[in-house]
């Protein structure tokens, strides 16, 4: 029997975000992908949820190795929490690694890796596995797909993928070595992007937006053009970039990682703008507006992007008037609707022209719907088959295409974060779970437990009301207070009211427990958090935080 192979999700599968794997052999690791997910509003005051690391970590670590398939940052966020715990290299595209040198050099852990560049067809020895990279088109240049060529066979992983027949730069995914492997030695397992999976239908080429971009550029003579999209979409800025310089249009960058991605993109040949046709936004000044494409950042509302401090009359460098046309190359990410849309209205009422992806072709998604899905199974011709990359329903959907392909039910293994499987001369088999809890980062504070959200979430929908006593337990008798003090529940003047029932609830308790005698401060803080809560409940219909502060002297 063949050394099984073992395969443990830390992220991804259940969330469109936080990719991470790590695949073991012989006692020694691999990891794939080690990304982050951005936190929504459910989650007030998070900046970013990791994979959950402690199994990796409490187990000892032994990463050999990092391969990042792409810089997305589901797919690389993660590296620079990871790299305080552990040292290993990052393996992946020159271009994933300009983008992940960066992110690294920013939180100073860029000396605890190695960066080993791979280029398209390229094998290497990575750990305990021969890893074989193929390109693949997507949304920011050169993904990877990995084959790993280990002791149970390939395991084919498809990284984040479309089936672009015409991409921007030419480079599309080798299929035809993927039949190859298909072929001999066969696909063991595939681990394959269930992003778009419940969608039918194919996603359109990247090229057929540049169309949609020269139309609109032409119907928007003789104003100013301004771009959002995403800045590591660098097919997109080469899009942009093209319809600017074809209508006679200087580009101009707007917001940090515009700027910064633009800058390394043409240093690593992988985006082509002419000197002459791009110029720093300090020189917007010198440039006739309607003569000018700004490329910016914020076409998902954020709060600090280029495009949101524009449309909020914010920015330091223009202003947003009627000679503006403002195009949204992008669609909203599930969860940042409201922040477009209020990013859209701000734009309107400055009146700008506002043009966007849903009301022509000016984005496309960077995930392949159940017909390029489908055919990738009908080329790797997988015996084994693991949805990766989704909310739980896209899994789904995705075990449910293999299955109307072909493969048998059993050969079809859904997984869910944490899950752990092992691949030997029998198949797979599931063998519990390791456990896929969020890790939640704020700041620089570290690791936030459930218990701190659920109180933030408390006193963002109802504020607190803390209530400080200060007795004499053994003269049983109240020294100073109750005082009360809120944040966040009851406006004025109704409060006064309020306060004053909570301060009168609460000494009537506190003395009466004293009186009955034997009592100590934690018993206290119980009569008056149940008081206060009482009264709080009964006069406002809220449920606020209480805080009872009780001390003795
Ligand atoms: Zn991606
Ligand atoms: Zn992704």
């Amino acid at each position: 029997m063949s050394d099984p192979v073992s395969i443990t999700f830390l992220g991804g599968l259940g969330e469109i975000g936080r990719n991470c794997a790590v695949l073991e052999t012989d006692g020694r690791r691999v990891m794939l992908d080690c990304g982050q997910m951005f936190a929504g509003d459910d989650l007030p005051g998070v900046d970013a949820v990791l994979p959950d690391f402690e199994w990796l970590l409490e187990s000892g670590g032994g990463i050999e190795a990092c391969i990042a398939t792409h810089a997305h940052e589901d797919h690389i966020g993660a590296l620079p929490h990871l790299l305080e715990h552990l040292s290993f290299p990052i393996y992946g595209s020159p271009f994933t690694l300009a983008l992940v040198r960066h992110k690294l050099a920013e939180a100073r852990v860029l000396d605890r890796t190695e960066l080993r560049p791979i280029a398209d067809g390229e094998t290497h020895d990575i750990g305990p596995f021969t890893c074989e990279f193929l390109p693949v088109t997507h949304s920011i240049p050169s993904g990877l797909i990995t084959a790993f060529h280990t002791r149970q066979g390939v395991i084919l992983h498809s990284s984040d993928f479309k089936l672009d027949m015409t991409p921007v730069d030419g480079r599309r995914t080798d299929l035809s070595r993927i039949g190859a492997l298909a072929a001999d030695p066969g696909i063991r397992l595939l681990l394959a992007d269930s992003t778009n999976a419940d969608n039918p239908g194919s996603t359109r080429s990247e090229s057929e937006v540049g169309e949609v971009l020269r139309g609109l550029f032409a119907a928007h003579a003789g104003r100013r053009l301004i771009v959002a999209s995403f800045a590591s979409h660098i097919h997109r800025l080469q899009q942009v970039a093209d319809a600017a310089v074809a209508t006679g249009r200087t580009v101009v960058t707007l917001g940090l990682s515009m700027r910064r991605n633009v800058t390394i993109a043409r240093e690593l040949g992988v985006l082509h703008i002419p000197d002459h046709a791009l110029r720093d936004i300090e020189d917007l000044d010198e440039l006739d507006p309607r003569e000018v494409c700004i490329i910016c950042t914020g076409s998902q509302g954020e709060p600090r992007a280029a495009l949101t401090q524009m449309a909020q009359g914010r920015s330091k460098w223009t202003e947003i008037g009627p000679d503006d046309t403002v195009i949204f190359s992008s669609s909203p990410i599930p969860g940042n609707e409201a922040a477009v849309a209020a990013v859209r209205n701000d734009l309107a009422r400055r009146g700008a022209r506002v043009v966007h992806s849903g009301q022509i072709g000016v984005h496309t998604s960077g995930h392949g719907k159940a017909g390029e899905l489908s055919v990738l199974h009908s080329v790797a011709v997988p015996e084994w088959f693991i949805p990766v990359h989704g909310e739980y329903a896209h899994l789904v959907a995705h075990a449910e295409l293999a299955r109307r392909l072909g493969m048998p039910d059993e050969r079809v293994v859904l997984c869910e974060d944490g899950d752990r499987v092992v691949l030997d001369d029998d198949g797979i088999t599931h063998t519990g779970s390791v456990g896929g809890d969020h890790l939640y980062v704020d700041g620089m504070v570290g690791h936030l437990g459930s218990t701190v959200l659920g109180e933030r979430r408390i006193l963002g929908d109802d504020g607190f009301v803390a209530v400080v006593v200060h007795v004499d337990l053994e003269g049983r008798r109240i020294l100073a207070g109750p005082d009360v003090v809120t944040r966040g529940w009851v406006e004025q003047p109704a409060l006064v009211a309020h306060e004053a029932a909570v301060a009168d609830a609460v000494a009537e308790v506190v003395e009466t427990a004293l009186a009955d005698g034997d009592t100590g401060l934690d018993e206290l803080a119980r009569v008056v958090r149940r008081a206060a809560g009482r009264v709080v409940n009964d006069r406002t219909r809220r449920r606020p935080m209480i805080v009872p502060v009780v001390r003795e002297g």
